[in-house]
């Protein structure tokens, strides 16, 4: 499998979750063995995507430079460059967050369908799990597995009548995760939400880019788009997550009520050691069926 990036550059303009602005964002292409590139157009600031430029992952994953300034919220576009296999290309943006769409991947999805995937005639290098490596904090975990493909198995377990205990398995391909995993919302609580706003968060959150629940149910209008919708987007979540260390990662992936700061452990802790895994290229891998879940 050829590396990848985009045909032609492309923008669009969204709210940014917690400011509540328009944020534009421009995706560009890159050559070969460029990776994944952020860059605040305001500041002029490079920031390129490894677990080293991770600041915060309290809310959400931020990337930056403490005295220079960040990019909240990369996860659910990078789980969309994940899920299309995408290797080189500059993201570019005129403030501190991601746009949030409508608090999934889709419409990164549809952009980077837009723009279009150019092959890149050289070999695509991946990530492959050589032992397991996990992150515990009490009952919670995140692990990553050697496996002969890429699968993600995520549980959590919520004191809510509507969440409760919920799990989704998810076998990897970009096919299944447009069908599957793309489309499943952030969420958060009334009562969270109230008190982000007083402290001048969450300003641009609304029922057109999260679920919202309050004690009992679902306040959105047109209710769940699945049954486990919060589970599944757990799972786009983890993917954002393990693209911060700017590769596709062949390995199952399994969590019990992990985060995004459990996330991050985890992808410091996989590249702390080499023993963990191998960079490959893609096309010396004796299984196949990896990249051909990216067809
Ligand atoms: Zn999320």
């Amino acid at each position: 499998m050829e590396q990848r990036t985009i045909k032609k550059a492309i923008e669009v303009v969204g709210i940014g979750l917690h400011k509540g602005e328009p944020i534009k964002l421009r995706l560009e292409p890159l050559d070969v063995d460029a990776g994944l590139i952020f860059y605040r157009e305001d500041l002029a600031l490079t920031i390129p995507l490894s677990p080293s430029s991770v600041l915060d992952t309290q809310m959400a994953t931020v990337i930056g430079e403490k005295k220079r300034g960040y990019i909240s919220t990369i996860e659910h576009f990078l789980s969309a460059v994940y899920a299309y296999g995408i290797d080189n290309m500059r993201i570019v943006i005129d403030g501190n967050e991601m746009p949030i769409m409508d608090g999934s991947a889709i419409s990164f999805c549809l952009l980077l369908d837009e723009a279009g995937i150019q092959k890149q005639g050289k070999s695509k290098k991946v990530i492959v799990l050589k032992e397991v490596v996990e992150v515990k904090d009490d009952d919670k975990f995140v692990r990553l597995l050697p496996s002969a493909t890429a699968s993600f198995d995520f549980k959590i377990d919520f004191e809510h009548p509507i969440i409760g205990t919920q799990s989704e398995s998810f076998e990897f391909s970009t096919h299944n995760y447009v069908e599957e995993i793309a489309r499943a919302r952030t969420f958060g609580f009334t009562k969270d939400i109230q008190y982000l706003q007083s402290i001048g968060l969450a300003l641009g959150a609304t029922l057109q880019n999260a679920i919202g629940l309050d004690e009992h149910r679902v306040l959105n209008p047109e209710g769940l788009r699945f049954e486990n919708e919060f589970a599944r987007h757990k799972i786009l979540d983890a993917m954002g997550d393990m693209m911060v260390t700017g590769h596709n990662i062949l390995a199952r992936y399994e969590s019990f009520a992990g985060s995004h700061s459990l996330n991050h452990k985890l992808t410091v802790k996989l590249l702390s050691d080499s023993k963990n895994y191998e960079l490959v290229e893609l096309k010396a891998l004796q299984s196949r069926t990896f990249a051909k879940s990216f067809a």
